[in-house]
Formats: C-alpha cells, structure tokens, sequence
C-alpha cells in the first residue's frame, strides 16, 4: 500500500508556524566559537590565553611564502611549549598571527590535533609598522572589497581549506589613524556585520583605540566587539576607553612585568572593569630564517607567575575564573554585536 505525504494547503500553514518551535536546535548557530576544528560551544573554551603566537615572519608581505618553513619543524619546536600549559590547565589559545606574516591555518590545525588545545585563527589585514605587511591590493581596494575578501573567508575557508577564522585581526600605528588604517576598520566594521567575528585590532595607546572605535560606531558596530590590543597609556586612558565598553587586552604578560600587570588588573577591577578584561603574553614566535626558529617563548608566566600573584593579592577564584574563562569565552563567542 502506498503512503500519500501531501497535505493540505491549511495543514501546511500550521506546520510552518509550528516548525521553529518544534525545532529545538533551530537557533544552535547563535552562539559558538570558530577554531582551525570547527565550531565549539562557548562553555568548551575552558582557560584561554587570548593573544599568543605560533610562528611570526617579519620578511614583509612582498616576500612571504608558506615555503619559508617546515610544518616538522616548527611541530618539533612549538609542540612542547602547547602541552606544556595543557598539563598547567589552559584548553584554548588564540592565534593572532596575520596573513602576511605568518598565518599558516593547516599548522594550526595540525598542532590543534597533536596538543589537544582549541587553536583559534583569523582573517583581517595588519597595517601597523607602517603598512610592512600589507599586500599591494589593500592600497587600492576598498573597505567594501577588503571585507568581502575577509567575509568569504569566513564563509568558505582560508587559503582552499575548509578552515574558517574565529575572529578579525587587524593593526594600527600608534598615532592617529592615517587614511588607510581608517579603511582596515571601516573593513573590519562591515565584515563583523556581514559574520559576527570579533574585532582584535593591533593598536597600543588610547589615542587611536577611541578613533577606531569612533569609526565601528559610525557604522553601528558596537565597542563590545572590538579588542584594544596592547592596551597601554595611563590610568585616565584606560577609564575613558574601558567606559566604551570594548575589551582590554593586557597581552603582553612576561616574567618581568608581572607586578605592573597585576597593579593594572586590580586599578580595572576596581572601577568596575573586571569583566572586560582579557590576558595573554603575546608570545612564541618561531621566526623562519633563523636556526631553529630562533628564541622562542614560551607560554606559562600567567598560569605559574601572574595568577599566584593576583591571589596573594586577594583575587577571588570566580575573579580569577572571570579572566581565564568567562572573558574570553564572551570575547570570542560569535554574534553581531549592534550600538
Ligand atoms: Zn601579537
């Protein structure tokens, strides 16, 4: 006997204002993590270092080529240092190495599957150090070009792979913003709008922090997703810029500066900045060209250094929680964040 699937016009009609409700996983894309694996669920983030490095090539973008390097190579020198804060309880990094300078997402992805780390990766363009590393194309195209490039990264993959950036990564001078480095926000703008990536932008002092953040809100974005990395200036600075609303990257955590960080997170916490607070070393760095990758650092001042000694200070397990786990996880988690 044959089964008959047609329904009627009126059935249909109560079946389409019904479906999103019987669906219950009908909205899961609203809220996850893109890392060089696919996407995760914020809560799978665990303890994060937001702003680290694999391998960084400063040659310039007119000279950079993916045969600069071995993937054994580097796997043989970095390896050690990913299972190294593994054993100390970290579960996901944050790589901000650029194209252009070294973004390598098949290494990433590699190390992802040999550390069992969360490795994220980015798309974006860095103009900072006077435009070293930015491909010619970036001069001539528009923002409108410039983040349809980054958008379709996001949509179909980096490089003819299948993986996708888990956020926008671009850079400024630390003065005020020349035309161009205008134009790689007004890009990263619009490209957050089209995917919901976060916005980490390479900028230092607050001066063109507020300018760039200035321009996201021109175009509706708000400061809650932009990332001032290398935070840095005085006390007034991080007032007037944390009252934006967007994250403070305090990434460049190292043993010899471990007393003014942990100065710094309690002058935050204390005027209520706890929970826009991201930390990192902004470390690693295997450099192609030199023998063995050159010095690298390694990535466990914080979790054996910086986290000890904010205790001592009196922060409290959730206050320290808060910037390991819970920071990164709503800095990261994807979605188009409107003013
Ligand atoms: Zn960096």
């Amino acid at each position: 006997m044959q089964h008959s699937y047609r329904i009627s016009r009126n059935q249909f009609i109560r079946l389409c204002t019904f479906l999103p409700f019987a669906i219950p996983d009908f909205r899961v894309d609203e809220d996850f993590i893109l890392t060089v694996k696919g996407k995760i669920k914020p809560s799978e983030l665990g303890s994060t270092l937001i702003h680290e490095h694999v391998l960084v090539d400063f040659i310039g973008a007119d000279k950079i080529t993916a045969d600069r390097w071995n993937h054994d190579d580097v796997i043989k020198k970095v390896l050690p240092y990913l299972l190294e804060i593994k054993a100390r309880g970290i579960k996901s990094m944050v790589e901000c190495t650029p194209a252009y300078i070294g973004r390598d997402v098949k290494l990433l992805q590699k190390l992802s599957d040999l550390s069992g780390l969360n490795i994220l990766t980015n798309t974006g363009f860095y103009g900072a150090s006077d435009n070293k590393y930015l491909p010619a194309l970036a001069f001539t195209e528009t923002a409108e070009q410039l983040s349809s490039r980054w958008i379709a990264e996001f949509e179909n993959g980096i490089d003819g792979t299948s993986i996708k950036p888990g956020f926008i990564k671009t850079g400024v001078n630390s003065g005020p913003l020349s035309d161009i480095h205008q134009k790689l926000i007004r890009a990263a703008a619009l490209t957050h709008l089209k995917t919901g990536l976060t916005i980490c932008s390479h900028t230092g002092p607050a001066l063109p922090a507020l300018q760039e953040i200035e321009i996201l809100k021109t175009l509706g974005v708000s400061p809650a997703a932009f990332v001032w990395v290398h935070a840095s200036g005085s006390n007034d600075d991080f007032l007037t810029t944390g009252k934006t609303g967007c994250w403070i990257s305090l990434d460049g955590i190292s043993e010899g500066s471990l007393a003014k960080n942990a100065e710094l997170i309690l002058f935050l916490k204390k005027n209520g900045f706890l929970k826009q607070i991201l930390i990192s070393h902004d470390a690693g760095w295997y450099r192609p060209g030199e023998p063995n990758g050159g010095d690298f650092r390694g990535y466990t001042a914080i979790s054996d250094k910086l986290l000890p000694l904010l205790k001592e200070k009196g922060l409290k397990d959730s206050e320290i929680r808060q910037l390991m786990l819970v920071n990164p996880a709503n800095a990261f988690k994807i979605g188009i964040r409107k003013i």
